[in-house]
């Protein structure tokens, strides 16, 4: 077993970089090549037909089968003349990642031949088997069905010669079944709801568009390390494996060079990720060994998720062209950084005003101020639920440890944007506005541009930070659909804008100025939702005993956070928004619990076995060599003489076998506790069980094989070691 381990490491370690075939165009000539976008649309549609599409794509609207009809014939022959032979509706099941089904373009033409053929039918809607995906028991197996549907304000693109439609799944009876359909509805009721108040300030205003900007965090290992880690090739994390001695101590790792095998594998997924239209720009190492970061330029919210579920699949693929297995786990290995992916999001109108900078005028100064002000107190009403949207069995294990923003959800503005909202929150109205100025309005708000452009007091403990032009929600996982995130915050912040309307709207019918109504609602808002504004330390003690204090949303046990989507107020909340109806919701949350258990347990099974079937033979072979050197040495130096050259190996035995003790006796109790949690009926009270009972037994497990890990013989020990895993060369 151990020279497999060697081979391994050997044949890792003489691994060459791949050259990479870059294109000879410029990047800006290949860029979207196998994208449908407006230009291919404009050479591929006839003129009237373009024109509707993108008539219903900037105004939300549906196509009419006639012109379906028509994109999917020019679609069709765009997508042949590219290469493609199949077609597939692409869609984002319950599951993290995405769903295809494949069909050829060719029909029987009648005369034993066939014809390539796209109808529009096929391109508007499809009937993937809906039971086969997640569903919190909407679909009954009898009826199990539910359709796809294109979503016309993403892009089809040609992945692998297939041309992937992008789509949203839904039941017959309507519920959603994916992620797309409610991110769908959150945008656009953060657009209508935030278009009321961006009219406040600019009548000219139609639309507010949610941007989104991640920065996707990865670790890359050699494929051959990989396959020699059951744990690796089944759970994506290592489920046991000692700290190496050197890890991320010296920092060395984040401003060093990038291995040439690595910028090699990151210069074809950025050719890859160009010509499929996503913005890639940036690249770096992270802090961990091995963990890289690539982040895009933003996007409209919809199209950045699709974009990055897309980078996401080809990055899994070009990494095996490079002899490479990609980790998107949020915790591949104990003791070192995990991966995140911050989700920077910020509201724009359709004129061209961010709403979430500070801006030249008082008036814009007004808005910027209103905004984040709503945003905060949607973030304060909603914390828990907000937590609830990132969390997941693996994120678990990321969030709360100690380099993460802990599980409780806080926001940090900064010294500059704290300061205002301090100093608007008992201001006095008369002091700060004078009505009688030219641009009609002076508010003590008025100096912000300077002093926050650069906002560089960065907090890297909170895990909803404002960055000076955006918020920056930290805690999102790096294996997760960013849509879950941006689904609670988008929606939460549409319901905050709505009530906050109807209040300012409430004012003026009183007879109170515009103005006036907005700053008095800010400053209740400040007031209101001061808990959930936190600038200090994050990962400290104290602020987890003060959270509690504050009423923020504390609870760790990831089964019981999922409650919060169940909350009543996040039931009226997604109500009001038209984001998830209550059984959608229930569903939902169904699956979640699901989803957690079988993670869990797949994890706990394979364990298992790798404790008593790699691990534990081991030590007892190792413990058997000690044993016989004992007595041996015993027999050639009777006495005390060869007590004393013996009494290490002897502690040694001992410590070996109490630890395989342990082992061993983990394990039974591990499967045991995994019956018992079986057996219950409902999912939340099965996941809590697997919480408080399997997973208990699974950390203690690896406590103590790490342990045997530095007792054993290296010759003899089954799995590559964190050491060989963590250091491309
Ligand atoms: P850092 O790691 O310093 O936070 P990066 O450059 O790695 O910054 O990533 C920042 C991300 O935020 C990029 O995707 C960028 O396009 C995005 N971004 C910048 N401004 C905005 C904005 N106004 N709204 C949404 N995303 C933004
Ligand atoms: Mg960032």
């Amino acid at each position: 077993m151990s020279k497999l381990r060697f081979k391994v490491v050997e044949e890792a370690s003489n691994r060459k970089a791949i050259s990479v075939n870059i294109p000879v165009e410029r990047p800006s000539e290949y860029y979207g090549k196998y994208v449908f976008n407006r230009q291919k649309m404009q050479e591929y549609l006839p003129r009237e037909t373009y024109e509707a599409l993108v008539n219903a794509i900037d105004n939300k609207q549906s196509l009419s089968r006639r012109i379906a009809n028509s994109v999917a014939e020019g679609m069709k022959r765009w997508a042949i003349d590219n290469g493609a032979r199949h077609y597939t509706h692409w869609f984002h099941p319950l599951t993290d990642g995405t769903a295809e089904k494949h069909d050829a373009f060719i029909d029987l033409d009648g005369r034993e031949g066939v014809v390539e053929e796209f109808a529009g039918k096929l391109l508007v809607q499809q009937e993937p088997d809906a039971s086969s995906f997640p569903n919190g028991g909407i679909r009954n197996t009898f009826e199990a069905r539910g359709y796809s549907a294109w979503d016309i304000s993403s892009p089809a693109f040609i992945l692998d010669k297939t041309l992937c439609i992008p789509t949203i799944f839904i039941s017959y009876t309507g519920e959603s079944l994916d992620y797309k359909t409610p991110l769908l509805r959150a945008i656009n009721s953060v657009d209508r709801a935030g278009t009321a108040v961006a009219q406040y300030f600019d009548s000219k205003v139609q639309h507010v568009i949610s941007y989104l900007g991640w920065e996707q965090e990865y670790f890359l290992i050699d494929e051959s390390l990989y396959e020699a880690r059951p744990d690796l090739v089944m759970t994506g994390r290592t489920l046991i494996g000692h700290e190496s001695a050197k890890n991320q101590q010296l920092e060395d790792h984040y401003f060093g060079a990038i291995p040439s095998r690595v910028e090699a594998f990151m210069l074809e997924l950025e050719i890859e990720c160009h010509k499929l239209g996503i913005p890639a720009k940036t690249r770096h190492n992270e802090v961990a060994p091995n963990q890289f970061e690539l982040a895009p330029i933003y996007e409209e919210t919809n199209l950045a998720n699709d974009h990055n579920l897309l980078l996401m699949s080809i990055m899994a693929e070009v990494a095996r062209r490079h002899h490479f297995r990609v980790l998107l786990h949020e915790k591949p290995f104990a003791g070192i950084n995990g991966s995140g992916k911050h989700n920077n999001w910020s509201l724009g109108t359709d004129t061209g005003v961010p709403l979430f900078a500070p801006g030249k005028t008082p008036k814009d100064n007004l808005q910027f101020i209103t905004f984040v002000v709503n945003v905060m107190a949607a973030v304060h009403r909603h914390n828990g639920l907000l937590k609830a949207s990132i969390m997941s069995a693996t994120n678990a294990h990321r969030l709360g440890a100690n380099e993460a923003p802990p599980a409780i959800i806080s926001i940090f503005t900064g010294k500059q944007l704290g300061e205002i909202l301090a100093q608007l929150e008992k201001s006095d109205q008369d002091q700060f506005i004078d009505f009688a100025g030219k641009e009609g309005l002076q508010l003590g708000v008025s100096q912000i541009p300077e002093i926050m452009v650069d906002n560089t007091d960065r907090n890297r403990t909170s895990p909803f930070a404002f960055t000076g032009n955006r918020f920056e929600f930290r805690a999102v996982g790096s294996s997760a659909n960013c849509a879950s995130a941006m689904i609670a915050l988008n929606a939460a912040v549409a319901e905050q804008l709505m009530d906050f309307k109807t209040k300012v709207d409430a004012r003026i019918a009183n007879g109170e100025l515009l103005e006036h109504a907005l700053l008095e609602e800010i400053k209740v808002l400040i007031a209101q939702s001061k808990a959930i504004h936190f600038d200090g330390n994050g990962y400290s003690e104290e602020w987890k005993q003060e959270a509690a204090r504050r009423g923020l949303d504390c609870e760790t046990c990831v089964p019981k956070i999922f409650d919060s989507y169940l909350a009543q107020s996040s039931i009226d909340m997604f109500k009001k928004s038209g984001v998830f109806s209550e059984v959608e919701l229930e569903a939902r949350n169904e699956v979640k619990w699901e989803m957690y258990t079988k993670k869990i347990q797949i994890e706990a099974r394979v364990l298992g076995d790798l404790a008593l079937n790699h691990v534990v033979p081991v030590a007892t072979r190792y413990q058997s060599v000690l044993v016989d050197n004992i007595l041996k040495l015993k027999q050639l130096f009777p006495g005390e003489k060869g007590e004393k050259m013996v009494a290490l190996d002897l502690d040694a035995v001992e410590s070996i076998a109490e630890n395989m003790v342990v082992i061993k006796h983990e394990v039974a109790k591990m499967i045991e506790a995994r019956k018992v949690a079986n057996r219950i009926e409902s999912e939340r009270e099965k996941a809590i069980a697997y919480h408080d009972t399997v997973v208990p037994c699974m950390d203690k497990i690896r406590d103590y094989i790490d342990d045997l890990e530095l007792m054993v013989d290296n010759e003899m020990w089954p799995l590559p070691k964190y050491r060989e895993l963590l250091f491309i060369r």
